[in-house]
């Protein structure tokens, strides 16, 4: 596998946002995390394994993962939708799907209102009904 041997090559921590999918380039850092001063959209491929993607109108998922590290996801806002006990959502910076943990996720509150506001009321029945 290409890939993998290229991620572990050149894999160095980014100091700023603590993502491991950084490189040191020209004494530089560079790394995939969208929004970190580090950033540099061309390392994005390299680690992910596809281009990055602009997320239009981006929403923040704060998300705490099963070994209690925070992560913080910028995800498309109307990709948001809610799947059994998951969020599923597009996320920066490929804007690949991936479906995270309701119980993780930190702004849950806020998440679920974005999505029964585009849904329109979700499932309950429209209230002028009698
Ligand atoms: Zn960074």
């Amino acid at each position: 596998m290409g890939f993998f041997s290229s991620l572990f090559g050149g894999k160095t921590r980014c100091p700023l946002c603590g993502t491991e999918f950084a490189r040191t380039e020209s004494s530089r850092i560079r790394c995939a995390t969208p929004g970190c001063a580090n950033y540099d959209s061309k390392v994005v491929e390299k680690f992910y394994g596809a281009p990055a993607v602009e997320i239009k109108d981006p929403v923040e998922i704060h998300y705490v993962n099963f070994e209690g590290a925070k992560k913080r996801f910028l995800a498309n806002r109307a990709s948001l939708h809610i799947k059994g006990v998951h969020l599923s959502a597009e996320v920066a910076p490929t804007g690949k799907r991936i479906a995270l943990k309701l119980n993780n996720i930190a702004n849950q509150a806020a998440l679920l209102d974005i999505i029964n506001q585009q849904s329109g009321g979700g499932d309950e029945p429209p209230l002028l009904q009698r």
